[in-house]
């Protein structure tokens, strides 16, 4: 029975180095990517541009787009690494409050109108800051994958069992079989339309290890009559949430 159990922890270990290994060839292989457009514009200008100065524009152009798309991804790699290392401060805070707060940051990014159902005075046990940035990338994706015309919807539901945080879109909706995938690392849905909108596949995956720090849990489900929504749940707050009075 030892022998069996060595065996698994060997096999855990392993499988553990094996993803190590893949994030590491994925977050390079990334990085490549915009490097080498960025190389391939320096020598242009460098070549052609005392002949050619109308280059120039367009080449700083494409310097500046994909070095900010490398910023972009060396930032996530960093929030990941630090999510990983799971040492945030949970205390109980006003649920609500960071909600609204959230809405109104991204109601000035996000071209859809919003729909918003707050319940009041929730308080739950968490890390206020680490749940905004999942909220707020929820909504970004949410932002990114329905067309501008259609609402998004913020829904924030608790009562003596559970706290409920959930965002519906009427999007372009999500696969079951990538239902499965989307909070992996690196992962982005094969299809013409994610690749044209363009990403890292790191936001979910960053999603997923701040829920995990905040020993709450998080759900993909279709929306009706199209689209997806994002369902986070907090643990029991029994004492803490507001209850009508009666
Ligand atoms: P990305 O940077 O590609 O958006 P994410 O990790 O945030 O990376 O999401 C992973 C993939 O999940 C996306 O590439 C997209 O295909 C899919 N996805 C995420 N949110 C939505 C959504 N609200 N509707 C449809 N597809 C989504």
């Amino acid at each position: 029975q030892l022998a069996a159990s060595f065996n698994e922890l060997l096999t855990a270990i392993n499988q553990n180095a094996e993803q190590e290994r893949e994030f590491t060839s994925n977050a390079a292989h990334e990085l490549r990517t915009p490097i080498a457009a960025i190389r391939s514009h320096v020598q242009l200008l460098e070549r052609r541009s005392a002949d050619h100065p109308e280059i120039i524009p367009r080449s700083i152009h494409f310097i500046g787009e994909e070095s900010l798309r490398m910023q972009k991804l060396v930032d996530s790699l960093l929030t990941l690494s630090r999510a990983d290392r799971g040492t945030l401060k949970l205390v109980s805070f006003d649920l609500t409050a960071i909600v609204h707060e959230t809405i109104e940051e991204e109601r000035a990014v996000l071209q859809q109108p919003l729909n918003v159902k707050v319940a009041t005075g929730v308080q739950v046990f968490g890390n206020a800051e680490s749940v905004q940035q999942i909220l707020a990338a929820i909504m970004e994706n949410a932002g990114k994958y329905s067309p501008a015309d259609q609402p998004i919807t913020i829904e924030l539901t608790a009562d003596t069992e559970r706290v409920q945080l959930t965002i519906a879109d009427l999007g372009i909706g999500i696969t079951d079989e990538d239902k499965a995938r989307i909070f992996d690392r690196f992962y982005r849905v094969d299809s013409a339309r994610t690749r044209e909108i363009g990403g890292t596949g790191l936001g979910l995956a960053i999603v997923a290890q701040l829920v995990k720090i905040n020993q709450s849990d998080i759900q993909v489900m279709d929306n009706h009559p199209q689209g997806s929504q994002f369902i986070m749940t907090f643990p029991p707050t029994t004492s803490s949430v507001e209850t009508a009075p009666k």
